[in-house]
């Protein structure tokens, strides 16, 4: 599914992306979960997922402001990567902490994702991706100290979205663009993207998060599991029960420990973990 042409490719000096909010909480998912972090969350993303708890970051617009922790409410969205480090700085209560990349999508920006690394000083920087964009990844993983990929099941995903381009903006034309690699739009689609992305994150800190909902398909699930098993059988999975939200209900115990054991029958290092943030109550 590689549709970036060659001039995509070439890496683009200066590239600012639009920023959501900048706070410092707890990782409350996946292989560092319980580690203070800064998140730098990015708006756009393309995709329609039935769990998403973060709708807000879905759009682009030029105007849009950025949320930063004990910063000025009419800062502009579309930030540099030098902005973006001089507000993680400011964000952290105390000592440097690690930087987590959430979205939204952050491959969609992966010029300003690797200029980002280069400022952090010694913060590790650590990506969350849905993992729709396997060449934005390849650009980016060197730089990129632990990438937790989804494992999207394709029941989950409502049709993707158009991002808006130049003048498409709704509310002007847009100094920046998202990424132009294609999204998946059906389950042949998506399980082609992922067998292109697995191999990527062999002898990588990663892990595969597959959220598990009252509604996942075991058919979608044993699929994925066995894509893993085959393609990247080191990353450890963390399965993770639906936050409940509008279209997605949460799994019963039982519906959880039939996929915990899917995992465990494919050999895969297997974790069973809610949102610890949204016990705790943290962003
Ligand atoms: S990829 Fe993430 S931000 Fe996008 S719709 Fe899905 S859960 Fe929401």
């Amino acid at each position: 599914m590689r549709t970036s042409t060659p001039a995509a490719a070439t890496r683009r000096r200066g590239a600012r992306a639009p920023v959501l909010e900048v706070f410092a909480s707890i990782q409350g998912e996946g292989r560092y979960v319980g580690e203070p972090q800064v998140f730098v969350r990015l708006r756009g993303c393309p995709l329609r997922c039935s769990y998403c708890d973060t709708p807000h970051s879905w759009l682009l617009r030029e105007g849009d402001r950025a949320h930063i922790a004990g910063g000025d409410p009419t800062d502009d969205a579309w930030a540099s990567p030098f902005q973006v480090a001089c507000w993680v700085a400011q964000a952290e209560p105390g000592v440097p902490r690690a930087v987590s990349l959430t979205g939204g999508e952050p491959l969609l920006w992966p010029d300003f994702l690797v200029e980002l690394a280069g400022m952090l000083g010694q913060r590790p920087l650590r990506l969350e991706t849905a993992g729709a964009h396997p060449d934005a990844l390849e650009r980016v993983r060197d730089v990129i100290a632990h990438v937790s990929l989804d494992l999207k099941l394709p029941s989950d995903l409502g049709p993707p979205v158009e991002l808006p381009r130049g003048s498409s903006a709704p509310e002007g034309e847009l100094r920046h663009e998202p990424v132009d690699d294609a999204v998946p739009r059906n389950a042949a689609e998506w399980r082609a993207t992922r067998r292109e992305t697995l191999p990527l994150l062999r002898g990588r800190d990663a892990v595969g998060k597959l959220i598990v909902t009252s509604q996942s398909p075991v058919a979608e699930v044993l699929e994925v599991l066995e894509d893993v098993a085959e393609l990247c059988a080191e990353l450890p999975i963390v399965i993770q029960p639906a936050t409940p939200v509008a279209r997605a209900g949460q799994p019963s115990a039982a519906e959880l420990d039939a996929v915990v054991e899917l995992a465990l029958e494919l050999g895969l290092e297997t974790r069973l973990l809610p949102q610890l943030h949204r016990l705790m109550d943290r962003p």
